[in-house]
């Protein structure tokens, strides 16, 4: 068996990784929808554009025989403080659209990875001006400082990472040795 011959091309692993897939048919199976679509509503306060679904965090919702609400979600990184603005921000869209008995659950395994990220999440991002995260599968360092790390604004890969940690802890700082705009990338784990 060849199986090189098997293996997928890379541009399709970046796009389409196996946690990504995995939710999207979790979502396309959902009893319920339309609650689903309520909660693309719900947003990152730190990336506005980006939803709780695009995002990853959002992991499940299941609705209960008496109707109660069950929704699952999974921080992004442990103790990151806008997980409480976003568990408000589901309760209220819920209970706005009558959700009496819902219940939001914290599921910390499996932990969140960026691949869980939708790839409309991934563009979002990068219309934002920070790089997205790559697939996991090829995150076991940061791109060397040489570059290769392509721009968010003019899509160069001459590019230097200028420190491991950007505005964020999550993130990296870069500078476009083109368009010199430093930059963050959002670091895949
Ligand atoms: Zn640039």
């Amino acid at each position: 068996m060849n199986l090189h011959a098997m293996k997928p091309s890379t541009q399709h692993i970046d796009m389409f990784p196996a946690a990504w897939l995995e939710r999207q048919q979790r979502r396309a199976q959902s009893d319920v929808p339309e609650v689903w679509d309520m909660l693309d509503q719900v947003k990152d306060p730190e990336v506005p554009a980006l939803s709780l679904w695009d995002l990853g965090v959002l992991c499940d919702i299941e609705k209960k025989a008496d109707g109660k609400l069950i929704v699952t979600i999974t921080p992004t990184y442990s103790g990151c403080p806008a997980m409480e603005a976003m568990r408000q921000d589901i309760d209220k869209v819920l209970h706005q659209a009558g959700f009496v008995e819902c219940e939001i659950k914290t599921q910390l395994s499996p932990a969140w990875s960026t691949d869980w990220m939708s790839p409309q999440g991934k563009e979002q991002l990068r219309a934002f001006g920070i790089a997205p995260p790559m697939p996991c599968t090829h995150r076991h360092d940061l791109p060397a400082p040489e570059g290769g790390m392509a721009c968010p604004h003019c899509q160069s890969e001459n590019t230097q990472l200028v420190s491991e940690f950007g505005s964020t802890a999550c993130k990296a700082l870069y500078k476009c040795q083109d368009c010199y705009e430093p930059f963050d990338y959002f670091k895949a784990i």
